[in-house]
């Protein structure tokens, strides 16, 4: 077949989202016939050319696979750790692909996780223009009150940055603390903690609960789904 750029190679063949497949030519992890490549430019030629990362083959995948793990507080959502603390791809470890996380959860995150070896799906649920919602469970400190709560959905100053606009819902009232469900569809580095640290009721345990309208359900910690394509409707 057509000759294809290299990152588009391996985020096709499931090695990565394309951005993270740049980040791995970046650090000389990949090799077109023997040559190590550092550079963006480079072409490859499916079938013919052999591509390795890391040492290993990067074949085409013959088969799309989608997951959603309920992460566990205590993963981290990297592929490997140089901390030796447990990933979250050792959960799923059964299944005989490669799966790389769709994004990131904090250490101590837990809930829905996206797992794929499909880089371009990868690419378009993490890209800002198309929007994905996320929501998440959030227990906050203190009763955070409405106009508190008006500011964060119509956007704070995070980072010199406006965040986009957010749906807030009141789960349930505690003596100290305050269950929230918060949906934002960027993705920035530790965006809710923040958010909430902002108007001063700082998070004591964040959890995701859905991607769209695809939601974590009942599915157990530690455990995972495949998903079907009636699902990954729901994503978007
Ligand atoms: N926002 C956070 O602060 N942490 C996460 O893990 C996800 C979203």
């Amino acid at each position: 077949s057509e000759p294809v750029r290299l990152q588009k190679y391996l985020a096709t063949c499931g090695v990565a989202s394309r951005r993270k497949a740049e980040e791995l030519i970046s650090a000389g992890r990949v090799s077109i016939n023997g040559k190590v490549i550092t550079s963006m430019g480079e072409k490859v030629s499916p079938g013919k050319d052999t591509v390795l990362c890391d040492g290993k083959p990067v074949l085409v995948d013959e088969e799309h696979i989608y997951v959603m793990l309920n992460k566990p507080k205590g993963y981290v959502t990297t592929l490997s750790d140089p901390q030796g603390r447990p990933v979250v791809t050792s959960l799923v470890s059964d299944i005989p692909h490669r799966l790389f996380p769709v994004g990131r959860l904090d250490l101590d995150t837990e809930g829905a996780l996206l797992l794929t070896n499909d880089g371009a799906l990868a690419q378009k649920i993490q890209h800002p223009s198309h929007e994905t919602n996320k929501t998440y469970e959030a227990l906050v400190q203190g009763h955070p009150g409405q106009t508190k709560l008006k500011l964060l959905e119509k956007g704070v100053i995070l980072e010199e940055k406006k965040t986009a606009p957010a749906t807030i819902k009141v789960v349930k009232h505690m003596q100290r603390q305050t269950l929230i469900e918060i949906t934002i569809h960027e993705g920035r580095k530790r965006q809710v903690k923040k958010m909430f640290e902002f108007i001063g009721n700082p998070v004591i345990s964040l959890k995701r609960i859905a991607y769209g309208r695809l939601f974590l359900g009942k599915l157990p910690s530690g455990k995972y789904k495949i998903l079907n394509p009636k699902d990954l409707k729901k994503i978007f």
